[in-house]
């Protein structure tokens, strides 16, 4: 049975000092809870992970990095390397964030590196991406879709699929409080698997983890993850203080 996986990004937020209360709070109330098959991570801006690595050690919060460069080493200047995550002990990174490509020019080919880089170091990928609203508009969502998986992940073998989760983050919906319906999200989740499924094979599509994120809150989250091929959520703002967070937990 595929991981459900609920994951706050953390995004540019939080001094060390925000960091480690909102963690501690989490770990708080995850000791609570019986997380059969959800997995928690959290997502701390690097110069914080260390801090929030000792409030949740021992705990079964997961903590994962925001980005990292596909080289292994050397002259690029404030820059984060896969073997300084793994490190400090990380399992896991987000690559592919909409705001990466956008900001930071990121394009699938650098992705496609990056994805590389991180799977070569033992790293878990959790593979961002999502159409803009003027895609959607012109119902050329699809398509642009899976250029994105395409291009950031078909060029993987088999075997490396076990360290990818997939998050479908519509970019028109991030932060916008405007979320993608639960119909919306399932089609587009089917759609995902299908393309791996047809790549791959039928068993590979059908133990990733696709996440959705998007204005996943409290009030539509239990919606969302009903469905079928919906398996959690990547949270920006509501993974912002532990009281949110935690109920996006307990929303399967
Ligand atoms: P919001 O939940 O704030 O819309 O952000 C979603 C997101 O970008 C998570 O990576």
């Amino acid at each position: 049975m595929r991981k459900q996986i609920v994951a706050g990004n953390w995004k540019m937020n939080k001094t060390v000092q925000e960091s480690t209360q909102l963690a501690d709070e989490i770990v708080g109330e995850v000791k609570g809870l019986t997380l059969d098959n959800t997995r928690v991570i959290v997502t701390p801006t690097f110069v914080n992970i260390s801090e929030v690595l000792k409030v949740t050690e021992g705990s079964a919060v997961e903590v994962a990095a925001q980005n990292m460069h596909q080289a292994k080493s050397g002259a690029y200047t404030g820059e984060i390397s896969a073997e300084m995550l793994t490190s400090l002990g990380l399992k896991t990174v987000i690559l592919g964030h909409s705001e990466r490509r956008e900001y930071f020019g990121e394009t699938d080919a650098i992705l496609a590196e990056k994805v590389d880089a991180a799977l070569a170091n033992g790293l878990e990928v959790i593979f961002c991406f999502g159409e803009v609203l003027e895609d959607r508009k012109s119902d050329n969502h699809f398509n642009v879709v899976e250029s994105q998986i395409k291009n950031g992940l078909f060029h993987l073998p088999v075997d490396a699929w076990k360290n990818i989760v997939l998050a479908y983050e519509p970019v028109w919906a991030i932060g916008t409080g405007e979320t993608a319906s639960p119909e919306q999200a399932q089609e587009m989740h089917a759609f995902i698997r299908k393309i791996v499924a047809e790549q791959y094979n039928a068993e590979l599509a059908d133990n990733v983890s696709i996440l959705y994120g998007g204005s996943v809150k409290p009030g539509n989250a239990k919606e969302i993850f009903s469905k079928e091929d919906v398996d959690g959520g990547l949270i920006g703002g509501a993974a912002l203080n532990a009281e949110d967070f935690i109920a996006l937990v307990k929303s399967f």
